[in-house]
């Protein structure tokens, strides 16, 4: 199922364009507000969102440009109200992938998000957690725009935390995930790591995931409130 991000605070317009792409197969969560759509942005990951520019709190582009100062490559079609040139442009130079000029059919919307869903740079896995922005084939993390060098190891045991935000993992878990026959991880190499991604973490600026241990049994991803 493709999670899209709609983000529109035209009440009518939004309820339309929720019910219609459902109607298509998409999954939809909508957003009426700059603010709600950072914060459900930041509970999910999305394969895509469409996005109006003129919201009560702010632009839509400055969305686009967050996204993108993130590392994402989430693609993103903006809804422009006008047919205003600048705003495109604007809105193509804030890294969005594609516009549509309302009013527009639903049937050329769903085109456009099909072919923007087709495009190769979209194919990208990305598992956000917090402010935190998990870019699996780049192996890149990233927190508000900015990198957390991991090494090879500390990424592949970020991964399989991540993988289920707020459960315990074991340490079991994680040695046996980790395995590679060659090598003997003993628990004292788990711990040294987490440790050192720990103090990574802790030095990203405003990173709000922390590493929690719970004692004897394994580690917990949690996001600070
Ligand atoms: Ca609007």
């Amino acid at each position: 199922m493709t999670h899209v991000l709609l983000v529109e605070d035209d009440p009518m317009l939004g309820t339309n364009l929720k019910l219609n792409l459902e109607l298509e197969g998409f999954q939809v969560e909508w957003a009426q507000s700059l603010k709600a759509a950072f914060e459900i942005n930041e509970q999910r990951a999305f394969q895509l969102a469409l996005l109006d520019l003129g919201l009560p709190d702010g632009n839509g582009l400055d969305f686009c440009r967050r996204v993108r100062a993130d590392g994402s490559r989430l693609p993103m079609i903006i809804l422009t109200a006008q047919s205003d040139e600048d705003s495109v442009v604007e809105g193509l130079g804030a890294g969005a992938d594609d516009y549509v000029k309302k009013p527009f059919s639903n049937k050329e919307l769903v085109a456009r998000i099909r072919s923007a869903l087709r495009s190769p740079q979209v194919r990208e896995e990305q598992i956000r957690v917090g402010n935190m922005l998990v870019l699996l084939e780049q192996r890149r993390v990233m927190v508000e725009g900015e990198e957390v060098p991991l090494n090879r190891r500390e990424f592949d045991l970020l991964k399989i935390l991540i993988a289920r935000p707020g459960v315990v993992v074991t340490r079991e878990a994680v040695i046996q995930q980790l395995g590679e026959s060659a090598e003997q991880i003993f628990d004292r190499t788990v711990d040294s790591h987490i440790s050192h991604i720990r103090a990574k973490l802790k030095k990203a600026k405003e990173c709000n995931v922390r590493i929690k241990s719970e004692y004897g049994v394994g580690y917990r991803i949690v996001v600070l409130d």
